[in-house]
C-alpha cells in the first residue's frame, strides 16, 4: 500500500460577512488530495482534507515542506507496523521532521489540512465512517451517531439591525437548532446588549444563546462586557479578550457568572496547556474550543484531549471550533460537548452532508466510509476538480 499521488489547491471560502475582528470577503483554504494504490469498487481509495476555516490557504508551506516530506518518505514510514493501513501518527512525524519547537502559526494549519486527508484515507481503507474508526482505534465506547450542534451566525449587518438578526435566528430555530451564537465586540456595548436581548426575547424555553467577541476587546472593555453580560443567562461568552492574554482571561473568568469559552486560536498542545495552567479556566463550567484541524490536526488534538483529561477536564467541556464534517466525527468519537455549525456561510467547506437535517439540535453522521465528503455535493465537486 502506498500513496501514489499528492495534490493541493487553494479554494475560496468567500463569505460577505464580518465579525468584530476581520472580514471574510477574501477567505481561502487549502484542499489536499491523497491518492493510493488501494482499489475499492474499481477506483483508487483517495483521502480528502482541507485547512478548516478562518486561517487562509497554506499552499507555500504545503508545497515546500509538508507535502514534499510526505512524498519523499519510504512507503513503510507512513504505514502502521503491520502494514495494514496508513498511520496518521507516523505521517505526522514525517511531516514535522526538522521543524523547531514553538512558533505554532500557519504551519499548524498546513499540517492540519494533510492530517484530515490522512484520517479520511485511513478510515476509508478500514471501510468505516471516521467516527467509528476513531472509536475502534482508540478503544472508546461505541459513539452515538448524532452530535449536538449550535448555529454560529449573528454576524454584523448594520443595515438589517435587530429585525434581520431576529429573522436569521428564527431561521435557525426553524431548521431544528436549539442553540445559536451571535457576534459581539464589534459595536458599542449598549448596541451589543440590544442584540443579545433581541435574540433572547425570541428563544423558546430550553433554547440557548452564546456570544462571541472574537478576541477583539482590550482589557477594560473585555471586563466591562463580561460584567454587563452577567445580567443574561448565556450558554457561554467566547473570547472576550486576546486569545493569548491568559492573565486577562483569568480576570474575565473570575468576574463572569456565564461560562467562558476560548481556545480556537491556540494551535498546539503546549499553547492549550498554558491556557489550562494560567488562564483561570474552570473545568466544571467553562469550555475549551481548540480546533482539531487548525492546531496540527487530529494527531495533535488527541494530545490536547489527553492533556485536558490529566488537568481534570471532562470531555463534555470541550467543544471544537469549526463547523465542518471532520469536527462532527471528532466530537462523536470522543464524546465531546458538540460541534459548531455555520449554516449557509463559508461554502463549500462549511456544513455537513448535503440535506442532513438538524433534529432537536443534533446532526446525524452518515455511514459513508471516511469523513463522507462525497456526500457533501458542493465540496466533493471541488475535490473532484483537483
Ligand atoms: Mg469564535
Amino acid at each position: 500500500m502506498k500513496i501514489t499521488a499528492i495534490r493541493e489547491a487553494t479554494i475560496p471560502l468567500r463569505s460577505e460577512i464580518r465579525n468584530s475582528a476581520i472580514s471574510f470577503a477574501h477567505m481561502t483554504t487549502s484542499a489536499v488530495v491523497l491518492e493510493t494504490d488501494v482499489v475499492r469498487d474499481g477506483a483508487p481509495v483517495t483521502g480528502y482534507g482541507f485547512g478548516a476555516i478562518g486561517r487562509y490557504a497554506q499552499g507555500g508551506l504545503l508545497r515546500e515542506r509538508f507535502l514534499t516530506r510526505l512524498g519523499r518518505a519510504a512507503p513503510g514510514d507512513l504505514l502502521e507496523d503491520d502494514g495494514s493501513n496508513i498511520s496518521p501518527e507516523k505521517a505526522w512525524r514525517v511531516m514535522m521532521t526538522d521543524e523547531k519547537p514553538g512558533g505554532h502559526g500557519d504551519r499548524a494549519v498546513a499540517v492540519g489540512a494533510v492530517d484530515m486527508a490522512l484520517w479520511d484515507l485511513a478510515a476509508k481503507i478500514a471501510g468505516k465512517p471516521l467516527y467509528q474508526f476513531l472509536a475502534f482505534r482508540h478503544g472508546l465506547p461505541q459513539p452515538a451517531p448524532a452530535v449536538r450542534v449550535y448555529a454560529a451566525g449573528g454576524y454584523y449587518d448594520p443595515a438589517g439591525g435587530v429585525t434581520r438578526l431576529q429573522a436569521e435566528i428564527r431561521g435557525y430555530l426553524d431548521q431544528g437548532f436549539t442553540a445559536v451564537k451571535i457576534k459581539i465586540g464589534g459595536a458599542a456595548l449598549a448596541e451589543d446588549l440590544r442584540r443579545v436581548e433581541a435574540v433572547l426575547s425570541i428563544l423558546p424555553p430550553g433554547a440557548q444563546l452564546a456570544v462571541d467577541a472574537n478576541g477583539r476587546l482590550p482589557r477594560a472593555a473585555a471586563l466591562a462586557c463580561t460584567e454587563a453580560l452577567n445580567a443574561y443567562p448565556l450558554l457561554w461568552l467566547e473570547e472576550p479578550g486576546d486569545p493569548l492574554d491568559f492573565e486577562l482571561n483569568r480576570e474575565v473568568v473570575a468576574c463572569s457568572t456565564n461560562p467562558i469559552a476560548t481556545g480556537e486560536n491556540l494551535f498546539s498542545v503546549q499553547d492549550a496547556r498554558n491556557l489550562v495552567r494560567y488562564g483561570g479556566m474552570n473545568p466544571a463550567r467553562d469550555f475549551l474550543q481548540m480546533d482539531p484541524v487548525l492546531a496540527y490536526g487530529l494527531v495533535e488534538y488527541h494530545r490536547i484531549l489527553a492533556m485536558a483529561a490529566t488537568a481534570g477536564w471532562p470531555k463534555t467541556q470541550l467543544s471544537p471550533h469549526g463547523g465542518i464534517q471532520f469536527a462532527l466525527h471528532v466530537a462523536a468519537a470522543f464524546g465531546l460537548y458538540g460541534s459548531e455549525a455555520y449554516p449557509g456561510v463559508f461554502q463549500p467547506a462549511g456544513g455537513f452532508a448535503t440535506g442532513a437535517p438538524v433534529e432537536n439540535g443534533r446532526v446525524r453522521l452518515t455511514d459513508a466510509p471516511g469523513i463522507g465528503i462525497e456526500l457533501k455535493n458542493d465540496l466533493y465537486r471541488v475535490f473532484q476538480e483537483i
